[in-house]
């Protein structure tokens, strides 16, 4: 083994370096740990402007890992000032001798990796290098101020100060001229206090944001009265819930309920004045823009009743983002500030700087001088502070150029080419989308288990596999994309800082969910890295999260109703049970028309729905049939579907309610859909659709009657279809296809359950019938186009896939969409998982295609 001067070297000696440093002790490690500044606190040694507080609860924002602390150390507030957290971070470091293991004043410059000796040479602002075997970056998320990015900064004579650097003493503003640019956080905490001070104050506003009252005072008496009776289950509950804060999740939709209860429930949450209590009091304020919006109009009333005069109320209300799509604010008497004859508000979209000068600053057709300019520009966050120092990895790469397009990260712990380096809440984690608090303990813990597990197993270094790297960038994108925070210009973003690549930096998932990625991670074998000692390897590579995340929760809020299995019940209970369950979704799209009818089957009349565009007709028509595995589910089971389907594709679709296994099996429900097209064809004028263009589509076992329907209209002289559509299809009665096996379980339509419904539809000889299986068909060949979804998590995976390479072989054409991460039901579940939108477009896209 090389020779290391230590095994760690700690950057950083704010909360996460505090902490790390006692665990290295307390696990026999050798360390240094160095700080730039001269104190211990990090954001809260930097951040002394006045008015600084934190927003989450002092109940909530504290150590865990010391319980003594719970009873040395008393908050005076809900919410703690700046200067109270100091003293806290500085009454934990004496209490655990944190200091002697802190090197103030020093810088980290540089840093490589010496791949021969797998060694990190850490270079210092006190010119010395130092050789470690592990390498953490503890420099915080918020830490590096943006660079000045308005013209003529340069030139001003009066004083300057930046929220995120203040002095030390103090300043003090009164009888001054004072300007403040900015009104995120930092600006809206102080803004009212320099306003208490300054003769003049002008405020160069850019953007407004949602801010709420703080209502600081003691602690909230509920919060505490948990933490006394049961601290253990909250700190338990906080690890594990979506924002290291223990909240009941809502399971109501601002969009369920009338405005005047939508604000109601918003005003007890406000009156809480807690920083995630109105993000919470909706289930999809997050994922819905209609449903946030009813948040911001809740926000912008709050404006109105404050702000005097109605065109500065405007200006101070958010439009343009959502609420919490940018970071949310708590203040204490902002709004009311400007009510406050010396301040003044300008508005930069409409009269934008020109430049500061010497004296001032010159801004739409004004010049206006000023003794003090304070900026509360915000931070180049989250990645900053780790690009700001040349940390080069493998073969010389610096993760600044690695990370030139959005940093790149396996659990936002780790990167590609850079081994043994760890970053404490990075980019990738949850960090400023939780209670840092929360997020800063789990990833020391992470770390120093990992370090311990290295030294028990004899390896030396560890580094993600660009598989896992790769699958968590996909994962983070997809838990971003079913929100509608990527619409906000936010430094979430990446938005603030000119030149940032645009993503979203942070892990949107939720903590409890990242938590226990992490922890599977560890329990699968170090899951997606490789660890390594000379020739000695161990890599277990693979992907941690690979359902979408919508999806994801669905499951894991079933699994929590302990529902009995399907295939236990009786065909009438699993019907009864079928139609409960669908009776709780959301109806889906306004569609121009939906009417009930009775069509002719094979053996007597079916009944029908149709679902007509709003636009003027005749339309084609998509005659549909539903899922339900020929056992349960009608005409009207797939309703959402069928809005959505027909709104987007502006096609009639038919859906019909075919006969019904066991009390009519196999070949009822084939011979029920080919009548039902026929009937169709032959009625289509009168329904006010356009007899030539008629497609069949389906889901599941409607996919597998489309399919058959296709086939017999092809076989016995029409009528000739435009096209077929099919969802997630069963294709083949052998059930022998690898996915029954590796998706059998866990993802609602359960091997078990596929079998269930075979054995009440057709005898196993029955399903060699290719009008059961039309895999099993001659000829595919003289079929129409077709678009085929299969979902990467269904049983029924490769039978669909099967269908659709023979169906291209045959010569068919073929659209195949192969949807990464879903379920055999989620992308029917419209309105309720926005992961499945994407997949329901390229299908209502598809539709249009079969008749044009
Ligand atoms: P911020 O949220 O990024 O706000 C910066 C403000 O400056 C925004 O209003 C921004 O406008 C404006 N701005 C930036 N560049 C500008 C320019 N060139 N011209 C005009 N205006 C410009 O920064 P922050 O207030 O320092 O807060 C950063 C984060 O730190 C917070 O979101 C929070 O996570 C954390 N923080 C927490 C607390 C707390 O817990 N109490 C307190 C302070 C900060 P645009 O919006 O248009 O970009």
């Amino acid at each position: 083994m090389a020779q290391s001067d230590v095994d760690v070297v700690v950057v950083g000696a704010g909360f996460a370096g505090m902490y790390l440093l006692h665990e290295l002790r307390k696990t026999g490690f050798s360390y240094r740990v160095l700080e730039a500044g001269d104190d211990v606190g990090g954001t809260w040694y930097w951040n002394r402007y006045p008015g600084a507080r934190c927003d989450i609860a002092t109940t909530d924002y504290q150590y865990s890992w010391d319980p003594e602390l719970h009873d040395q150390w008393q908050w005076s507030e809900k919410h703690a000032a700046q200067p109270e957290i100091l003293r806290y971070a500085q009454f934990v470091a004496k209490k655990h001798d944190l200091y002697s293991g802190i090197e103030f004043n020093t810088r980290v410059d540089g840093a490589e990796w010496n791949e021969v000796a797998k060694r990190w040479s850490i270079h210092t602002s006190t010119g010395e290098t130092i050789i470690c075997q592990h390498y953490v970056m503890a420099t915080g998320c918020l830490s590096v101020p943006k660079e000045p990015d308005i013209a003529g900064t340069e030139k001003f004579t009066g004083n300057v100060y930046v929220t995120g650097r203040w002095p030390h003493e103090g300043v003090d503003f009164t009888g001054k001229r004072v300007a403040v640019i900015g009104t995120g956080s930092s600006g809206i905490q102080s803004i009212p206090h320099i306003a208490d001070q300054a003769k003049e104050l002008v405020i160069f506003q850019r953007t407004p944001n949602f801010s709420m009252p703080a209502f600081n005072g003691p602690a909230p008496q509920y919060r505490v009265e948990r933490l006394k009776a049961d601290r253990a289950t909250y700190e338990h509950e906080a690890r594990y819930s979506g924002t290291g804060v223990p909240l009941e999740d809502s399971t109501v939709s601002a969009l369920s309920v009338t405005q005047e209860e939508a604000f109601a429930m918003l005003e007890e949450a406000w009156q809480k004045g807690e920083l995630l209590s109105l993000g919470n009091t909706f289930m999809d304020s997050a994922i819905n823009r209609k449903a946030n919006d009813v948040v911001a109009e809740f926000m912008r009333m709050k404006v109105r009743s404050v702000v005097k005069d109605p065109e500065v109320a405007e200006l101070l209300s958010p439009y343009k983002h959502g609420y919490g799509t940018k970071r949310p604010c708590m203040d204490t008497g902002y709004f009311e500030t400007f009510n406050k004859p010396h301040v003044r508000l300008v508005d930069l979209n409409t009269q934008p700087i020109r430049s500061i000068t010497e004296t001032g600053i010159d801004f739409g057709k004004e010049s206006m001088e000023f003794d003090a300019i304070v900026y509360a520009t915000g931070f180049d966050a989250m990645t900053g502070a780790i690009v700001n120092v040349d940390i080069a990895g493998k073969d010389g790469v610096t993760l600044k150029n690695k990370w030139e397009n959005g940093p790149l990260t396996y659990l936002g712990l780790t990167s590609v080419g850079f081994p043994n380096l760890y970053m404490i809440t990075g980019p990738g984690s949850p960090s400023v989308l939780s209670n840092m608090m929360v997020s800063i303990e789990q990833h020391v813990d992470w770390i120093r288990d990992t370090l311990v597990h290295m030294r028990e197993q004899g390896f030396e270094t560890i580094e993600p596999t660009p598989l896992a790297e790769e699958g968590w960038r996909v994962h983070c994108t997809d838990c971003a994309d079913i929100t509608i925070f990527q619409e906000a210009n936010s430094w979430y973003m990446g938005a603030n800082v000119p030149g940032k690549p645009r993503v979203m930096f942070p892990y949107i998932g939720g903590v409890g969910r990242y938590r226990m990625a992490c922890e599977e991670v560890v329990a699968k074998g170090y899951l997606g890295f490789e660890l390594g000692s000379g020739d000695k390897k161990q890599c277990n590579d693979g992907l941690v999260r690979e359902v979408q995340p919508d999806v994801d929760m669905v499951l894991d809020f079933i699994s929590t109703l302990n529902l009995p299995a399907m295939e236990t019940m009786s065909p009438t209970e699993a019907r009864a049970f079928s139609e409960a369950s669908s009776a709780m979704r959301p109806s889906g799209p306004e569609v121009g028309e939906i009417t009930d009818g009775v069509l002719q089957g094979a053996d007597g009349n079916l009944e029908y729905r149709l679902y007509r565009p709003a636009t003027p007709g005749p339309h084609p028509i998509a005659v549909y049939f539903h899922g339900g595995g020929w056992v349960f589910g009608s005409h009207t089971s797939d309703d959402p579907l069928c809005r959505d389907l027909c709104a987007q594709s502006n096609t009639l679709i038919v859906s019909v309610n075919y006969r019904h296994a066991p009390e009519a099996p196999f070949p009822a429900a084939a011979e029920d859909g080919f009548a039902a097209v026929k009937w169709v064809h032959a009625n289509a004028a009168a329904l006010g659709g356009i007899p030539e263009k008629i497609a069949v589509a389906g889901w599941s076992a409607g996919g597998n009657v489309a399919a058959v329907t296709a086939q017999m209209a092809r076989d016995t002289g029409g009528p000739q279809l435009s096209g077929q559509l099919l969802l997630c299809p069963v294709t083949d009665g052998s059930q022998q296809h690898a996915s029954h096996r590796e998706n059998g379980e866990r993802f609602i339509l359960t091997k078990s359950l596929m079998e269930w419904f075979w054995n009440h539809y057709a005898t196993p000889d029955q399903r060699k019938n290719p009008q059961a299986s039309p895999l099993l068909a001659a000829s595919l060949a003289g079929l129409p186009p077709t678009m085929l979804v299969t979902c990467q998590f269904d049983p029924l995976r490769d039978e669909g896939n099967a269908y659709a390479r023979a169906l291209m072989q045959a010569g068919v054409q073929v659209e195949h969409v192969e949807a990464r991460g879903h379920i055999h039901t989620s992308i029917t579940m419209v309105d309720m998982l926005p992961s499945g939108a994407p997949h329901r477009r390229e299908m209502a896209r598809a539709l249009r295609g079969f008749f044009n």
